[in-house]
């Protein structure tokens, strides 16, 4: 059976999805809820399709906690294009300023690209100690009224993760959460936009989901072009063109795996500590072995980043525990060492498999 010789599959994007959703696809391929045709072969407006674009709508929503306050859109271009598209569309006019914290590679690229399109401010950077920490909303440096503050909640390089929401009275938030939507649990009366391309922890790539607040919409200028206007994909119901059908069903069942099997975001937040607390006890226990990235407040419950005393360690360590079956392990070439992303879709079994292997690499090598 295929399933068996699935890896534990450790990769930060695209990245592993629950197994029942990849069966449900599997079932379903052939003859998508008995309309004779795969999911992928309907038209994006038929009434079937329609069905799975609201569920998948309403899924988000009840995880969220939303209703009518925001709307939920299904765009594609990555989150790469929101890194424009969010200033082009809520900047109030052309003196108008935003401020940026950059925390990581993904924020700073959102912040020099963002550069390109009006007035961007820098609000902190955490260059200087290449990205281990994070700040406080004290610590940010903010002109008056900035028109939102941006920032990325889990940096997913190099493994630094907000642990609470910021507030900052009556300026809105926006948050690059593509490597921790629905994660856990997150206060959305703060923030203006929270986006995640899906192929971290929502789905399969191809797919970002934007929700954005209402009132944030008369910001979008009739003059920006239809694709890059938040207003035109809200009116036209993320229909403007042909939208991503196959990504945004699977985003549908992932929502559905949430809600039904994991109990919801508050359950699944229990759920990613315990394996991150697995990973983090044992990189605290052999310190002279796994050299954490982040400090330990800031520590991301979903890409566990450490390096090995040398090189030639830390390809041994991949190459073990790739004939382990945990795979995918290499950390991005700008921090180095390895990379655990240990998101949602990562069962318990595969951390605690990790673990042990990190246990007895100890145990032999030091
Ligand atoms: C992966 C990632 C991106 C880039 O996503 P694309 O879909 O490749 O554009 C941006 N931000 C964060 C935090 C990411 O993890």
């Amino acid at each position: 059976m295929a399933t068996e010789e699935r890896t534990y599959n450790f990769s930060a994007g695209p990245a592993t999805i629950p197994v029942q959703v990849l069966e449900q696809v599997q079932q379903e391929l052939l003859n998508f809820n008995g309309c004779g045709a795969s999911i992928m072969e309907i038209s994006h407006r038929s009434a079937q399709f329609i069905e799975v674009l609201d569920s998948a709508r309403a899924g988000i929503k009840q995880l969220l906690g939303i209703d009518d306050s925001h709307e939920v859109l299904f765009l594609q271009g990555g989150s790469r294009l929101q890194f424009s598209m969010i200033p082009m569309n809520l900047l109030r006019d052309e003196n108008d300023r935003a401020a940026y914290i950059v925390s990581g590679t993904w924020s700073s690229k959102a912040f020099e690209e963002a550069k390109g399109t009006g007035n961007i401010d820098l609000a902190w950077s955490g260059k200087d100690s290449n990205f281990n920490t994070l700040p406080a909303s004290t610590d940010l440096a903010l002109a008056d009224d900035p028109a939102f503050l941006y920032y990325a909640s889990n940096e997913t390089i190099h493994g630094v993760q907000f642990q609470e929401d910021f507030h900052i009275a009556s300026t809105p938030l926006v948050c690059d959460a593509s490597s921790d939507f629905l994660s856990r649990p997150i206060n959305m009366e703060q923030h203006g936009i929270v986006y995640a391309c899906a192929q971290k922890n929502a789905g399969p790539s191809g797919v970002t989901i934007i929700v954005i607040r209402k009132d944030l919409l008369t910001r979008s200028q009739a003059s920006l072009p239809g694709y890059l206007n938040y207003k035109t994909h809200v009116e036209q119901n993320s229909m403007f063109n042909t939208p991503p059908t196959f990504g945004i069903y699977v985003v549908d069942l992932i929502c559905k795996w949430l809600i039904n099997e994991m109990g919801g975001l508050a359950q699944i937040a229990d759920y990613n500590n315990d394996k991150a607390t697995l990973l983090y006890d044992i990189i605290d226990q052999c310190d002279d072995m796994f050299i954490g990235h982040a400090e330990k407040q800031f520590r991301s419950k979903m890409n566990v980043t450490f390096n090995l005393p040398s090189e030639e360690l830390t390809s041994q360590f991949l190459e073990q525990a790739a004939k382990q079956g945990l795979t995918s392990l290499k950390g991005h070439r700008s921090v180095g060492g390895v990379r655990a992303s240990i998101y949602n879709a990562m069962p318990h079994e595969g951390v605690v498999a990790l673990r042990d292997f990190m246990k007895s690499f100890y145990t032999q090598n030091s």
